[in-house]
């Protein structure tokens, strides 16, 4: 696999600088204030994962098994480790990743900083849940943490995108499967109202829930359901994609017509095997866009947007509506659009993402200040339902978004390394008046305020 640099959303394809996370390690006692950022594999769609007027730490030369224990399933790794690595060191003795994320090009210690989630998320809460122990270099000293930890250093790690420090081990407790693949369930919904009918009955049956939306054709969808299966398959398969988008594409190959066909043709062949029961090998589960290598590059030399936003369950349905209804009329339907419903089981970590109620996921190709006014809608949209919007897909957010979405992020904030900052933190958090006066989120945005489609 190419090292590359690049946030997925390829956004900003300026070079930056980097070096090896020993160097790094070695040296951030002695650097100046703001100078590293830890690097994962660059999942992140956005400048979360960036340090531009700093240097960027590679952490994926970190890449051991220090210890697997087949009974307990307790996993102990350097954070360089990729989850399919993982997947393919547990598997043959029955043991899968507890929570995972759309794709398994991603290291140990990203899921960890990004307390990422998955389509379990009713049952198992988020990835950090799982962190049973950490070792954090700060540019303080080497620290071994636990989620009983009283400082409050563990808490702000899990999901604090970095920016407490390098993760340097983690102890994961891993998940007992009775197989890789799943059993699987379609179910063809054609509006909202549909779909949330079903949503929470298809969590409390199902290990696995989440729904696909065609928004081009109004509200239809898929709602997909699974199960670990019982025939035993434990073949993690090849990591390596059968396609590949082998170059840079000098325009962006998803037009209106382009995702119209997709769209329909994706609706219409998961439609057709409705009402079965489906035995799913577990990447084209999981994995679905990890069969197309670099596909973000069909959006073109200006790249994508993600907007993913997570809204309270009495306001879920009118807000997606209006959010769904507000991409349309600006003339940009998303590309890939999902919706899922989170659980209450509550992180350990401080900053982490999801909150109980539902998360809808956009993408939109970057059409400069068109989609830049829409993002913002989608925003004013998220916060006034009492959302968040994710900052590790996010590249724009105002720093009031942020704050709105995130009122404790000063906590953040007192257990950041000094030697450690982002381009997402310098963008929204140290924009930000200190001492609370930015925590009531509704001194700070003003649906007046912000522009409109
Ligand atoms: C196709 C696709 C599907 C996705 N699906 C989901 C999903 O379903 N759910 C979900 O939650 N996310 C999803 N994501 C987002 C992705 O899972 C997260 O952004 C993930 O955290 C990226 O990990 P990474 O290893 O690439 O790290 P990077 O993106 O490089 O970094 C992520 C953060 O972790 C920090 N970091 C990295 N390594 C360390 C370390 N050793 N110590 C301390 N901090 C570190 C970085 O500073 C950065 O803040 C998806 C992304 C893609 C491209």
């Amino acid at each position: 696999m190419d090292k590359q640099f690049d946030s997925f959303g390829r956004l900003d394809n300026r070079n930056r600088h980097h070096v090896s996370s020993a160097v790094a390690v070695r040296d951030i006692q002695n650097a100046s204030s703001d100078r590293y950022l830890p690097f994962g594999n660059g999942r992140s769609y956005g400048d979360s994962c960036h340090n531009n007027k700093g240097v960027l730490a590679d952490m994926r030369g970190q890449n051991n098994i220090i210890s697997f224990d087949r009974k307990t399933g307790l996993l102990t790794a350097e954070p360089g480790v990729f989850l399919h690595e993982i997947i393919d060191y547990c598997a043959p003795s029955g043991w899968f990743l507890p929570v995972t994320p759309g794709t398994r090009f991603v290291t140990l210690g990203g899921a960890v900083a990004n307390d990422v989630h998955g389509k379990n998320h009713h049952v198992r809460g988020t990835f950090g849940s799982h962190v049973e122990a950490l070792t954090l270099v700060r540019s303080d000293g080497v620290h071994r943490l636990t989620p009983d930890d009283l400082t409050g250093l563990f808490q702000a790690t899990i999901g604090g995108m970095g920016l407490t420090g390098m993760i340097a081990r983690v102890t994961l407790r891993m998940m007992k499967v009775s197989s890789l693949d799943v059993t699987e369930k379609l179910t063809p919904f054609q509006t909202l109202d549909e779909y949330f009918a079903q949503a929470e009955q298809a969590d409390a049956d199902n290990e696995y829930a989440v729904a696909w939306l065609d928004q081009l054709s109004g509200e239809r969808g898929i709602l997909m359901t699974a199960n670990h299966a019982d025939n035993g398959n434990f073949d993690t398969g090849s990591h390596t994609a059968k396609l590949k988008v082998p170059f840079n594409l000098p325009f962006n190959a998803l037009n209106h017509l382009s995702l119209k066909a997709f769209n329909t043709a994706f609706y219409l062949a998961k439609k057709r095997k409705s009402g079965q029961v489906l035995t799913s090998n577990y990447q084209g589960f999981f994995y679905p866009l990890d069969a197309v290598e670099n596909w973000n590059r069909l959006y073109g030399p200006r790249g994508l947007f993600q907007h993913q936003s997570a809204i309270p369950a009495d306001r879920a349905i009118d807000t997606i509506r209006l959010m769904l209804y507000a991409s349309q009329r600006a003339g940009q339907a998303s590309f890939l659009t999902v919706l899922k419903r989170f659980g209450a089981i509550k992180s350990p970590g401080l900053l982490s993402f999801p909150q109980p109620g539902y998360t809808l996921t956009l993408d939109f190709p970057n059409r400069g200040e068109k989609t830049l006014a829409l993002l913002a809608e989608l925003d004013r949209l998220t916060v006034q339902a009492g959302g968040r919007v994710n900052p590790y897909k996010d590249a724009r957010m105002s720093a009031e978004t942020f704050a709105a979405s995130f009122p404790n992020w000063e906590r953040l904030e007192a257990h950041r390394d000094p030697k450690i900052m982002s381009d997402f933190w310098r963008r929204t958090a140290q924009k930000l008046p200190k001492n609370g006066i930015a925590n009531n989120s509704n001194d700070l945005i003003q649906p007046s305020e912000t522009p409109s489609v």
